[in-house]
């Protein structure tokens, strides 16, 4: 069992050594803003979430509520400002935004130097032909968990079940940029079992509870889900679940990470990892080990 607590709990004690490291000599501490459009309560959750994790480690966090009904133009008119605000050196603005902003205008408008969730196309851009940008947080907490359990990733079959912008891609481009020999599969590929049985390490990113089963899965290998679906057990208590089957696949893989306790925690641990980086390199500090 991967256990993704642990892990990002180490990286966290790693990321407040860097923040005390950097005290005495440096002005200003590591800044991280979250921007939030209404009051969605899973994304309350989570920017209250990242707002903790982020003092805990020594940070400083910014929120910024702004109501439903903002215009999309308000909403640039504060990424503008954060853009040019040096307390600021990574911000996000937690998705999903009401239908009427475009997510994309958004992304687009966010200093790709501060852009912690990787999201923008510059970034996008250097992952994939491998410059030096910041990479998305699940995918990054992914392969970190995979560096973890496996001692060499080049030549490793990989396959990537679903091909969304915020995981699979990132997540493929980066296995691509570890050596490994990557496929990815998604609701138009014939015969997913087919090739998740191939698969050295197998990340699933669907959105669909318990889609991978036990006989899907190569004896031995890495098995990292990162599905979170709500569901609730047999007495009606509410319940979060992976894309794997969990109790089947334990049987066969070889490692395999847990829902809740396994990427969840990484996510935010990266976030807090990216707006490090991002801090050191507008501040003309050497690049951490992390
Ligand atoms: P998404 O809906 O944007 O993408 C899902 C992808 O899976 C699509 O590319 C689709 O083609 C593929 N897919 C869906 N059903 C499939 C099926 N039956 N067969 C084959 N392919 C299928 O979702 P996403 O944003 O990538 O998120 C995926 C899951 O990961 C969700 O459960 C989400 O909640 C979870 N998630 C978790 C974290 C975390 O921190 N743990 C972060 C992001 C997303």
């Amino acid at each position: 069992m991967i256990d993704g607590r642990a892990a990002a709990a180490r990286l966290r004690a790693r990321l407040r050594d860097l923040v005390m490291e950097f005290g005495p000599t440096q002005d200003l501490a590591p800044g991280l803003a979250v921007v939030q459009v209404g009051d969605n309560p899973a994304s309350s959750v989570y920017v209250r979430g990242k707002a903790r994790a982020t003092v805990e480690v020594g940070m400083k966090s910014m929120e910024h509520k702004l109501p439903e009904d903002v215009s999309e133009s308000a909403l640039l008119a504060l990424i503008r400002r954060l853009n040019d605000d040096p307390a600021v050196h990574g911000f996000l603005v937690q998705l999903p935004l009401p239908a009427r902003i475009r997510p994309q205008a958004v992304v687009d408008a966010i200093d790709p130097a501060k852009d912690v969730d990787g999201f923008h196309p510059l970034n996008v851009g250097r992952l994939v032909s491998g410059g030096e940008g910041l990479v998305p947080c699940t995918p990054q907490g992914c392969l970190m968990l995979i560096r973890d359990s496996l001692d060499r990733l080049a030549g490793q079959e990989a396959v990537v079940l679903g091909r969304s912008n915020i995981v699979g891609k990132p997540m493929a481009a980066l296995l691509l940029r570890e050596d490994c020999t990557v496929t990815t599969i998604h609701t138009k590929s014939r015969d997913l079992a087919q090739h998740c049985r191939r698969a050295d390490i197998l990340v699933v990113a669907a959105g669909r509870a318990g889609l991978v089963r036990g006989d899907w899965i190569k004896p031995g290998a890495v098995v990292i889900d990162v599905g979170m679906n709500r569901g609730v057990d047999a007495d009606g208590k509410p319940l979060l679940l992976g894309d794997v089957d969990f109790d089947e696949a334990m049987d066969v893989a070889g490692a395999i990470t847990p829902v809740p306790g396994g990427v969840g925690p990484m996510t935010i641990a990266c976030l807090l990892r990216n707006t490090m980086i991002a801090y050191c390199r507008q501040r003309g500090l050497p690049a951490p080990e992390i």
